[in-house]
């Protein structure tokens, strides 16, 4: 059996080595490796391929979410609402520029943003709404865009873990994780369900003014070179990432195929442990399984991961300490007890290993593993 790893990139990497490493070597060969030519063909690929007005590369998807924030003008002392369970980008680059984050709890089933929690925290400081497509699955759009439009906030879609996912509104029309919300963001790291060999990132929008602002910041603010319209950052997709991202798009929509093939696996051998939950499925979205994360009850959650370790198998907390409780966001306006869907969670979840490369004898082994330390 191939060595299990969380994300298995050489196997994926090495089905269309010839292509990834020709087209690195021209760039290489160009010497063009700071905004040459295959960051605008990539830019125009992901265009049509999500079927938005513009797509703007940046350095990854942490600036993503900065320059957005940048380019919609919050100013400190904004309220931005965004979820306590997630990655800690999310509420950093609200803190790096002084506005004020404020953490809501989560939908327990779908670990995504609660509509209802949104609502309350809501206050005339509000100005922004960052809903998180966690683990792959889009967050409720359709209910976050109508509280929006009700108290005229701007929605700016992390979707760094979703990037393929569709979402569907009730009146059957649908669009893409990261085009539904005034911005979209995302991350190319290399775990990413599209990943780059390093960092990268890029922001989506449909409005033409947003996109020459975010087009300018993240450029040092530049229009007119060396002319400095506003205050930016230098946050760029080399060449080089996006001539290994050109190669990769067209494959991304098999990729999701290929860990919904782990995922369905995962489902039918884990479904019917009761100590176990599977992640379920929220209607409005498909799900692109950027994690595979179940949650454990009635057994300890942290000696199962150290069970699977024992038998060379990763699993991963993600996330074990939610944002609202971590050492540097802790304020006086958070205690211990005040999310409790987001706080239960991070003690069930568990991420099992997820990539478009599992084969049916590893996730038979690794089932296998999970249900021996659930029914022991
Ligand atoms: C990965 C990730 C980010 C940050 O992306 P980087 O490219 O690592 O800066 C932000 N938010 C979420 C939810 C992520 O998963």
């Amino acid at each position: 059996m191939k060595q299990i790893q969380m994300v298995d990139l050489r196997n994926q990497y090495l089905k269309i080595k010839d292509e990834i490493d020709g087209s690195i070597q021209e760039v290489i060969d160009s010497c063009k490796f700071i905004n040459g030519p295959a960051v605008h063909e990539f830019s125009k690929d992901m265009e049509r391929y999500l079927g938005v007005r513009h797509v703007i590369p940046c350095g990854n998807g942490t600036d993503a979410l900065m320059v957005s924030m940048m380019a919609l003008g919050l100013k400190p002392g904004d309220e931005v609402i965004t979820a306590s369970f997630t990655f800690i980008a999310t509420a950093e680059v609200i803190a790096v520029l002084g506005l004020k984050p404020v953490l809501v709890d989560v939908d327990p089933n779908t670990f995504n943003l609660d509509p209802d929690a949104i609502r309350k925290a809501i206050t005339h400081k509000t100005k922004a709404i960052v809903p998180v497509h966690l683990f792959g699955q889009c967050a409720d759009m359709e209910a976050i865009m109508d509280i929006a439009k009700e108290n005229d906030l701007f929605v700016i879609e992390d979707a760094c873990q979703a990037m393929g996912a569709d979402f569907t509104f009730s009146n059957g029309s649908s669009k893409k994780a990261g085009t539904i919300g005034h911005i979209g963001c995302t991350s190319f790291f290399p775990s990413k369900n599209l990943g780059c060999f390093g960092d990268g990132g890029a922001i989506f929008t449909n409005d033409d003014r947003y996109a020459e602002n975010m087009r300018a910041i993240v450029n040092h603010g530049m229009k007119k070179r060396y002319h400095h319209d506003m205050i930016g950052v230098n946050s760029r997709l080399d060449t080089i990432q996006a001539a290994v991202l050109k190669v990769k798009l067209p494959h991304l929509d098999e990729y999701a195929k290929e860990r919904n093939r782990a995922a369905s696996y995962y489902d039918s051998a884990l479904s019917s442990c009761e100590k176990i939950n599977t992640p379920a499925r929220f209607k409005a979205s498909t799900h692109v399984f950027h994690q595979y994360t179940l949650k454990t009850y009635d057994l300890d959650r942290d000696q199962l991961q150290e069970h699977l370790r024992g038998k060379n198998i990763p699993a991963m907390i993600y996330y074990p300490v939610p944002l609202h409780l971590q050492k540097a966001y802790k304020d006086d306006r958070y205690a211990e007890g005040d999310l409790p869907v987001t706080e239960d969670l991070a003690k069930r979840v568990i991420s099992l290993p997820m990539s478009t490369e599992l084969d049916d004898q590893q996730l038979e082994y690794i089932t296998g593993a999970v249900l021996e330390f659930a029914n022991a």
